[in-house]
């Protein structure tokens, strides 16, 4: 079985990235900005926020961490990503989810602007997903697209499964994997949670995307032998074994399931930090294309 190592692809990106920072300043330009919003204190959120400042570090961005209390009104962030909007410095805006109850995330995310939208959940941004134009595509999603690529795993005219059909993760996956492209071409079968007879149709798959957030839901009995096995899923779970109190948990039983899948993501150490590498690109690509240029 072939473990499809994040920490191995996203290096690659890494590196792709470094690289073009260093040649833009070389040539006296700033690097790329990324601004991240973070309301609250969400430990999950804290984590990835800070992996977000982190990775931006080493690869040369600027990145700006604005951050609110829990408490802040709908206004104030709205008025704050206005701001950041018009900042002519900053290239890319993520506001990191879930917000609070007061806050409504689709006003949020329809208020930054669709060129600096780095999530790529701008409706704009979806728009021209579903129509094969050029967008930012969802970090997470774009991420299992570079992972795909990293390990050269052929997907046209596969049959692939996707489980779970969140804005973020399993709809816009389902959409690439049918998409004209490089590592789509599949025919795809997106399940939810009113599916009937899931196992029935992961067995089928040649192709499995698990993003439900139900830790080890998918098990061997369900996949077909020789599959190739995605887990979108991090869930805390409870043990007071762990040194944190918790475990991270994906959606696959990784024991069971790495017998029989031909390349099978570890949880953690797989797509979590591919999402991170897809969120640099687009921030990379927001800088070039705000000066119109662009990378694929
Ligand atoms: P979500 O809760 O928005 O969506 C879950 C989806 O799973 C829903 O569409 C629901 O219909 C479906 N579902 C739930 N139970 C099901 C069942 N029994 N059978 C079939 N479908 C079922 O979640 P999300 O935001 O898409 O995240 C999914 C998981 O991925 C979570 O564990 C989340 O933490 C994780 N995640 C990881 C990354 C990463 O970078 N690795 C990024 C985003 C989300």
């Amino acid at each position: 079985m072939l473990l499809l190592d994040g920490k191995v692809a996203s290096q690659a990106v890494k590196k792709e990235l470094m690289i073009a920072t260093g040649e833009l300043i070389d040539q006296g330009k700033r690097p790329p900005h990324l601004a991240a919003v973070l309301v609250g204190n969400n430990g999950a959120s804290e984590t990835y926020v800070a992996g977000k400042v982190k990775f931006c570090a080493e690869i040369g961005y600027q990145s700006t961490l604005v951050r609110y209390a829990d408490t802040i009104e709908e206004k104030e962030l709205l008025d704050k990503i206005a701001e950041l909007n018009k900042d002519d410095t900053v290239d890319g805006i993520l506001v990191q989810l879930p917000l609070p109850k007061q806050i409504s995330e689709a006003k949020v995310i329809d208020s930054i602007s669709p060129d600096k939208d780095v999530d790529g959940f701008h409706p704009v941004s979806v728009g021209r997903l579903v129509q094969g134009l050029d967008t930012f595509i969802p970090a997470t999603p774009f991420g299992i697209l570079l992972m795909l690529e990293h390990f050269n795993l052929e997907t046209k005219g596969k049959h692939a499964v996707v489980i779970g059909r969140s804005n973020i993760v399993g709809r816009p996956m389902s959409i690439l994997l049918s998409s004209h492209i490089k590592y789509g071409n599949c025919t795809v079968t997106l399940c939810h949670s009113h599916t009937k007879n899931l196992a029935e149709l992961t067995q089928q798959a040649d192709i499995v995307v698990a993003a439900l957030g139900r830790p080890e839901f998918v098990k061997a009995n369900m996949i077909k032998e020789g599959a190739i096995i995605i887990d979108v899923g991090i869930t805390r779970v409870d043990d007071i074994s762990a040194p944190k109190g918790y475990r991270i948990k994906g959606d696959i039983d990784f024991k069971s399931v790495s017998e029989k899948a031909s390349a099978l993501t570890p949880v953690p150490g797989g797509v979590g930090l591919m999402t991170i590498a897809g969120l640099m690109k687009n921030t990379m690509n927001a800088y070039l294309r705000r000066q119109e240029q662009v990378i694929d």
